[in-house]
């Protein structure tokens, strides 16, 4: 018998069962896509739809096939098809959620939706039991659930399997797909339906088949589409999160990269080589591992800087780095650590001869020179090498290891290789001992002046008195400056050093004068360093309003190459000083540039001939030309000169006989405290008591 049949109500369903299996393919896409794996309310949202959608595809069926009418006796007969439905559903998703899907999770999947077809089909006709009786029955219902089986496989493997969107499956093939699964549906429903005996028929004609299908079509279609609007959306949402995701890494990638690079040559920075050392010695336990660093600096870099500009120097730093980089095999690492100096790690079994052999190519490969602006440059390198477990076992050992290594082959001359030795390092830590000492030093008060005063050759007065730094350790005693102005000067400390001789020579002058009536010029040594700060003149003009006393009591001895760093800028200051009245001297003249033709046109008072000349003059003629040289030419341009270092009244004849104007040696005075020198002056109330009058009338009388 042919049961009744709506077309209409199979055509609803039909499009219910091609909209589930469409929905079922994307959704098991979008799982197997998302990288929320696991997030149970998407599972959950998209199970109750399809398994809704499934369900309602089934039942409509049943509709349309089974005399018009619900298939369904009572709440659990309605329901039970609903859950396996769901259930079925939910274990196709759950195979492919999240993951890169293979074709076990594919086949899982469709099985898993295949059986859910099965399950609900079985349940929503079972209501009258003796389903699939017939043997033809049974094949066709097995036929149908292969070709579903075989239908979702395809559809998961071209979905699931063609990723990424750029291989995209035409339209064309889902729609075809869908509509083979629902016919698999609909034809596993039909056939049951038709070669088993018909389900009941509750319909009491009260409610509509059609009106029932159209509800029960449009929810599950209502239900389907939200279902795919709201995969679309969190589609959406996930590319974007994934466009965000991997403009972030790029992002972080770039900034890693500025963080761990030089920005000028693109090697490694400091920070990179020092977590590469930190790494390499940690991973030093391997038998035989030896690490080497090497410290390395160009020879005299900043002379090309100074003459040619920091834009050309920049470009030949480039390519110095290119070259010594090429020397320099993987997976050592080459790093800029700062203006021209680079460090270099090796990581090696033989770490001390590889680091031999890199470091000649790197010197071999600076012998070409440069063209930059058609001149031919020249640069040279100093390398220092130490080697772990030889020199140290810690990082910073290493490094300062190969630095005082660096600094060695520097002080030899430079444009070579050293390799570590204990000795080198013992002379870095003196001079570094003897900085922080100094600093200690400075903050302890540790410093103090003593006074040598300058006199006049005519009258045998004295003019002024020279301030000369001393340092009372406590425990290596009394410092010449000599042992530390140095290094004060190459750390800056000088700046400061200067500045308290200043306010605490000025301080003693007033002193004298007030205590003492001793009204004489204070003279004091104002370091290259000190002269070229920007707030010198403020520093004199504070210390002399703060002692009280007038410009025309100080006197400042400058050397020659401290004026003739920046001679503009120093005459300007010179002329500012000069005006106020201070007196100006040349320090230790004739071991400088000794240009009297340029001093002549910078505002100064008088010359300090070095007393290297003044030692032999009873006995050499040269020096005793060259002092009548420098007098003439000095008188000639109205400076008054001053012979320092006189011991002897030999050499006080003489520096008189040549005309000089002062004097100031060890013959009558040499430096005092302030106390022992106002001591001198008060003994016998005036210098002829200490044997300058004496001198000088012997002197007169021969
Ligand atoms: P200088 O300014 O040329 O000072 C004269 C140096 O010659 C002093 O050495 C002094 O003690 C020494 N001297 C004086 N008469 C004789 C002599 O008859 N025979 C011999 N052999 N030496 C004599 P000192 O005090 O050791 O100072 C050395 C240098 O240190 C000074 O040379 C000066 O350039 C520098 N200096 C001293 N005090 C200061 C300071 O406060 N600031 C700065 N920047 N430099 C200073
Ligand atoms: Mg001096
Ligand atoms: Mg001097």
């Amino acid at each position: 018998m042919t049961p009744p049949f709506d077309p209409f109500i199979a055509a609803l369903a039909a499009g219910t069962a091609a909209l589930t299996c469409h929905g079922s393919l994307s959704a098991a896409r979008w799982l197997s896509e998302s990288r929320r794996r696991g997030s149970a309310t998407l599972i959950a949202g998209n199970t109750a739809a399809l398994g809704f959608g499934l369900w309602a595809a089934c039942a409509l069926e049943a509709l349309a096939l089974a005399a018009h009418g619900w298939p369904y006796t009572d709440v659990a007969s309605c329901l039970v098809p609903l859950v396996l439905a769901c259930a079925g559903q939910l274990c196709g998703l759950i195979f492919v959620s999240g993951r890169e899907p293979d074709l076990p999770a594919i086949a899982g999947s469709a099985l898993s939706f295949t059986a859910a077809i099965a399950e609900t089909q079985w349940s929503t006709l079972q209501s009258d039991g003796g389903l699939l009786g017939s043997t033809a029955a049974r094949a066709a219902a097995l036929g149908w659930l292969l070709l579903a089986f075989i239908g979702f496989v395809a559809g998961l493997w071209l979905t699931l399997g063609r990723r990424p969107a750029a291989a995209r499956v035409p339209r064309l093939v889902y729609v075809g797909l869908s509509t083979g699964l629902a016919a698999a549906i609909l034809g596993l429903g039909a056939g049951v339906l038709l070669h088993g005996p018909l389900p009941r028929c509750c319909s009491d004609g009260q409610v509509g088949a059609r009106f029932l299908a159209v509800a029960l079509a449009s929810l599950a279609a209502a239900a389907l589409i939200i279902r795919e609007l709201v995969g679309c959306f969190q589609r959406k949402l996930d590319r974007h999160a994934g466009r965000s995701q991997r403009d972030l890494a790029e992002a972080h990638a770039r900034l890693h990269h500025i963080a761990t690079h030089d920005p000028l040559t693109g090697l490694p920075n400091w920070n990179l080589l020092k977590s590469r050392l930190a790494a390499a010695l940690a991973d030093r336990h391997q038998p035989g591992r030896t690490v080497a660093v090497a410290a390395i600096d160009l020879d005299r870099f900043s002379d090309i800087n100074h003459s040619l500009g920091h834009g050309v120097g920049d470009g030949v730093l480039v390519e110095i780095a290119h070259r010594l980089e090429a020397a320099v095999p993987a997976p050592h690492t080459l790093a800029r650590v700062g203006g021209d100096s680079f460090e270099l790690l090796i990581d090696s079994v033989s770490a001390r001869l590889e680091a031999h052999a890199i470091t000649s190519a790197m010197l071999a490969a600076l012998e070409q020179p440069f063209i930059v602006h058609g001149e031919e440059i020249r640069v040279r390198l100093s390398i220092g090498v130490s080697v772990c477990p030889d020199d140290a076992r810690r990082g910073d050992d290493l490094l300062a290891h190969a630095e005082a290594a660096l600094v060695t082959s520097k002080r030899q001359g430079g444009g070579r290789v050293l390799f570590f030795e204990p000795s080198m390092s013992d002379s870095m830590q003196e001079r570094l001992a003897l900085e922080n000492d100094l600093r200690r030093a400075l903050a302890a008060h540790e410093f103090e002046i003593h006074y040598q005063p300058l006199i006049s050759i005519r009258t045998g007065r004295i003019l002024s008195v020279e301030a000369l730094l001393r340092w009372r350790h406590p425990q290596k005693g009394l410092i010449s400056p000599s042992s530390f102005i140095p290094l004060a000067e190459q750390t800056g400390l000088i700046v400061p050093l200067d500045a308290w001789v200043l306010r605490e020579a000025c301080r003693q002058a007033r002193a004298w004068m007030a205590e003492d009536g001793l009204n004489v010029r204070i003279a004091v040594n104002l370091s290259a360093m000190q002269f070229r700060c920007h707030d010198v003149l403020d520093t004199i003009i504070s210390a002399l309003s703060s002692a009280g006393i007038e410009p025309r009591m100080l006197e400042l001895e400058l050397t020659e190459s401290a004026l003739m760093i920046d001679p503009e800028r120093s005459a300007s200051a010179l002329k500012m000083l000069r005006s106020m009245g201070v007196t100006i001297a040349i320090d230790d003249f004739g071991t400088g540039y000794s240009s009297l033709s340029y001093l002549r046109r910078l505002p100064i008072d008088k010359l300090k001939i070095d007393r290297s000349f003044i030692r032999d003059l009873p006995t050499s003629a040269m020096d005793e030309s060259i002092v009548r040289a420098i007098v003439s030419l000095a008188h000639s341009v109205g400076l008054d000169v001053v012979a320092e270092g006189v011991e002897t009244a030999e050499q006080l004849e003489r520096v008189r006989a040549l005309d000089c104007d002062q004097w100031q040696g060890y013959y009558c005075c040499p430096p005092e405290t302030a106390a022992q020198f106002a001591a001198r002056l008060t003994d016998d109330a005036a210098l002829s008591a200490t044997g300058i009058r004496a001198a000088l009338t012997r002197l007169l009388a021969q």
